[in-house]
């Protein structure tokens, strides 16, 4: 079986760059979709240069359920004539059915610390924005799975929880590239700090990629950057995949340390201030600004309180 061909597809959001991959097999898939504007925009365009077209795309496989990669699953899906099949994990399908869960997701963590009386009519409106239809999936995924693209590509998923409860991986078999979306960190995208929601299953992930996946290569969903020096982008070979996985479980030993070692004040964080973790910031030398939309900072500080670090 030869190997088949992967090709990166990019839109913009903001200051996001978003990463969508063509897989040009004989049932052809797109992994994750950017925002309601990234079909038009960015996937279209990327398959008509490749000269493969939108309308015979048949799936449709998110990697997680946030917003830059679901977005764009309803208006993708219209414009394969409704036949692409959506596929995502049991965990994070909820994001896919309902903007609302987006909301609930930022009030109940990292909304709490914003202190922006404006936030959740902020979620809101960019999920009307940014997301372009609710719906249900077509297939629900569970660690172990195998997918089969018609008779020339299988992959397997593998659930890598941690920056959201139901990322996975989608493993081409044969050729071990791997899609892994968000789940390899490193520093974060666009405001340096590293975004996860459960602190233990991200640190697990990592190590499940690194010790049992070894990518060959691994795609991921932004041009994740590494302290000081310039991102790799977003395809990585075999030696980079691992180089990087490593520095993702370094930071994030980093910061665990930080918070073992300085505590997270219980009472601060009850009364929702955003004092409670400043220390941890001017600790790791943090120098971005922890506010700024989406906020990885209070994401992940909020999951390492969750697990009990706290004074
Ligand atoms: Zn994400």
């Amino acid at each position: 079986m030869s190997a088949v061909d992967i090709h990166p597809l990019f839109s913009q959001w903001g200051r996001f760059g978003l990463y969508s991959f063509f897989i040009d097999g004989s049932e052809p898939a797109i992994v994750d979709t950017g925002v309601t504007s990234s079909p038009v925009n960015g996937i279209a365009p990327g398959l008509q240069q490749l000269g493969r077209r939108i309308e015979d795309v048949r799936w449709i496989l998110l990697t997680h359920g946030h917003i830059d990669h679901i977005g764009g699953a309803h208006a993708l899906w219209e414009m394969t004539g409704r036949k692409a099949k959506i596929v995502i994990h049991e965990a994070d399908a909820p994001f896919l059915r309902s903007r609302r869960t987006h909301v609930e997701e930022y009030l109940a963590a990292r909304g709490r610390y914003l202190n922006d009386p404006e936030g959740e009519a902020k979620i809101m409106a960019a999920c009307q924005a940014a997301i372009s239809g609710e719906m249900e999936p077509d297939l629900i995924v569970r660690h172990g799975d195998q997918i089969s693209l018609g008779n020339d590509v299988t992959l397997t998923v593998h659930s890598v929880p941690g920056h959201t409860a139901g990322s996975v991986a989608y493993v081409v078999e044969g050729q071990r590239d791997v899609f892994v979306g968000d789940a390899v960190q490193i520093h974060g995208a666009a405001n340096g700090f590293p975004s996860y929601a459960d602190p233990d299953a991200y640190r697990a992930s990592l190590l499940h990629l690194r010790d049992q996946v070894q990518p060959n290569r691994l795609f991921l969903g932004h041009p994740y950057r590494s302290q000081g020096v310039e991102s790799l982008g977003v395809v990585l070979d075999r030696e980079q995949s691992a180089a990087k996985i490593q520095e993702s479980l370094d930071i994030e030993a980093r910061v665990r340390s930080a918070t073992e070692t300085l505590g997270l004040d219980a009472p601060a964080v009850a009364r929702a201030a955003c004092s409670p973790f400043c220390c941890i910031a001017d600790h790791l030398r943090y120098a971005g600004d922890p506010t700024l939309e989406p906020s990885p900072f209070f994401t992940t500080m909020h999951g390492y309180f969750n697990k009990g670090y706290r004074s």
